[in-house]
């Protein structure tokens, strides 16, 4: 029996789910955000790290390219010790922590230390990779028996501990992990002992995720099929007669956007958006941030500005960015929301929009459909007289000149608060380039000219085929400036409108 133990360090043992992010339970999000450590493993979608507290430490000890795992033991003695030492370890491993996953000797190991720890089950990828390529594995029609069985056994073992006389005997679905590799033994033993060659069989690589691959074949043909198509791990074996219900429920990959591998360029805390409405979609989205946000230069002035800022007419917001910065600063000035006093706020299109509703503001005045700076000067002219009138424009450091201009032009009185600078983003991509590099790349999106400028920046050749969309007229004209092509402009010039003309482009 486990020891009773006061220790006040903690390792959960938590099933990180398959892939799609959202396919974490409840108690692993917990986990993760209340974790001062993650430990985490290759199969862990890294999405889901985003969890955890903006400083937690973050180990990796799955495999690296070319690179092998670090040593179950040394992984045991790991965790062991950051949990001695007090700190809440949140473990994470793909699926769920037990299912051939060594969860179980992580568990025993902090048994035998005396810590606490927890078990977090998990979604499996023996159970939702299927599900996520059309597949039930079981079916009142079908199958009302599954037998779970790994592929891959200890390589220390001599003899195996398989019987495949009794799983080729056992009923209904069988689903194996870890077998790509094996294929070829496993289904001929399989058949060698009674199970039907004809059987229908399914391979389910990278399962739930937007690289999700499907192969379908029967158990006599899989092996061969696999050569053929240079089929790799990690995959999902499913084989049974469940393997037609793939016909009719093929939900996950008859998307709009499945198999459609789409770059976003904008920064990481921003990309959520885009990114989660493409995957929606079903597209493999790959994240490359090319800017990233920082103070301006001068935050004193600006913190002035924000200060005073009950004193205008309007405030005007050219960026959801600009909105961000701004009550950032306006939350460290005041305590009391009605310090920003009576001044009428206009917004330039619905994503700044929607960060002021967000504060429980109202927005007196938007263009209707010309989501640029442009569009929000005739909104004012056509429907306000501004002469006179005190406007504060928050602003990013590098921002165009036309509110400004064109503010003044209609003789209000402008001040410039600068609340933010755009600098290129030069950490944290380099899985994302890799991947670009390795796997090319449908299309790229962009959702600014700052993207566009910073993504040349990073001197990263455009993958072959690749085409491009823009968010609207402004970022088109950076991207002309370079001689870049442009496949797809949305029509409407924000995250939805995008994402829009996306669908449309790859609907034809
Ligand atoms: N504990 C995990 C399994 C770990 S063993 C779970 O419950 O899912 C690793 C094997 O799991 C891989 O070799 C592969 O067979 C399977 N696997 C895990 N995630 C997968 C995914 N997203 N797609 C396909 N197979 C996956």
């Amino acid at each position: 029996m486990a020891k009773k133990t006061l220790s006040t360090g903690i390792c959960y043992l938590v099933g990180a789910g398959p892939g799609d992010p959202g396919l974490l339970t409840i108690k692993g999000k917990e986990c993760i955000a209340a974790a001062d450590v993650l430990v985490y493993d290759y199969l862990v979608n890294i999405e889901i790290l985003r969890h955890g507290k903006p400083d937690v430490e973050r180990i990796y000890v799955g495999k690296k390219a070319g690179d092998h795992t670090l040593p179950q033991e040394e992984i045991n003695k790991l965790i062991v010790k950051l949990t001695r030492e007090g700190k809440t370890v949140t473990r994470l491993k793909g699926g769920d922590p037990v299912l051939f996953g060594r969860g179980a000797e992580e568990a025993a190991e902090l048994a035998e230390a005396g810590v606490r720890f927890e078990i977090v089950p998990g979604i499996t990828s023996a159970i939702a990779g299927p599900a996520y390529a059309g597949i039930p594995i079981t079916h009142r029609s079908h199958a009302s028996q599954l037998t779970i069985f790994t592929g891959h056994e200890d390589p220390t073992k001599s003899e195996t501990s398989l019987n495949y006389a009794k799983l080729a005997q056992a009923e209904g679905t069988k689903v194996f992990l870890m077998g790509v590799e094996r294929m070829e033994e496993i289904t001929g033993e399989l058949i060698k002992h009674g199970a039907k060659a004809e059987t229908p069989m399914a391979l389910v690589r990278w399962a739930t995720t937007g690289r999700q691959q499907t192969l379908v074949a029967t158990l006599g043909t899989m092996a061969q099929k696999v050569k053929e198509t240079g089929f790799k791990a990690p995959a999902v074996a499913v084989v049974g007669d469940v393997v037609t219900e793939r016909d009719n429920i093929n939900w996950f990959e008859n998307r709009p956007l499945f198999g459609k591998r789409i770059v976003v360029t904008r920064t990481r805390q921003q990309a959520g958006v885009l990114s989660r409405q493409l995957a929606d979609l079903g597209a493999d989205v790959i994240e490359l941030p090319t800017i990233r946000i920082e103070e301006p230069n001068d935050l004193l002035s600006f913190g002035e500005l924000v200060q005073d800022c009950h004193k205008y007419d309007w405030i005007v917001f050219t960026s959801p960015n600009g909105v961000d910065a701004f009550f950032t600063m306006f939350d460290k000035l005041y305590n009391d929301a009605r310090s920003i006093g009576g001044a009428r706020i206009a917004c330039i299109g619905p994503g700044t929009a929607e960060k002021i509703k967000a504060r429980h503001l109202a927005v007196d005045l938007m263009p209707e459909k010309d989501f640029v700076a442009e569009g929000l000067v005739k909104a004012f002219k056509d429907k306000h007289d501004i002469e006179n009138q005190t406007i504060l424009w928050v602003k990013a450091e590098e921002t165009r000149e036309v509110i400004a201009n064109g503010l003044t032009g209609l003789r209000a009185i402008v001040d410039e608060a600068v609340a933010y600078r755009t600098v290129a983003e030069r950490e944290d991509n380099l899985e994302a380039l890799a991947r670009l590099k390795n796997e090319g790349a449908d299309m790229i999106t962009f959702t600014s000219a700052a993207t566009v400028d910073h993504f040349l920046e990073l001197g990263v050749a455009l993958p072959e085929n690749c085409e491009i969309a823009s968010i609207g007229p402004v970022t088109s004209k950076a991207l002309k400036k370079h001689e870049l092509p442009i496949a797809v402009e949305a029509k409407s010039y924000t995250i939805p409108g995008l994402v829009e003309a996306i669908r449309k482009h790859f609907a034809k």
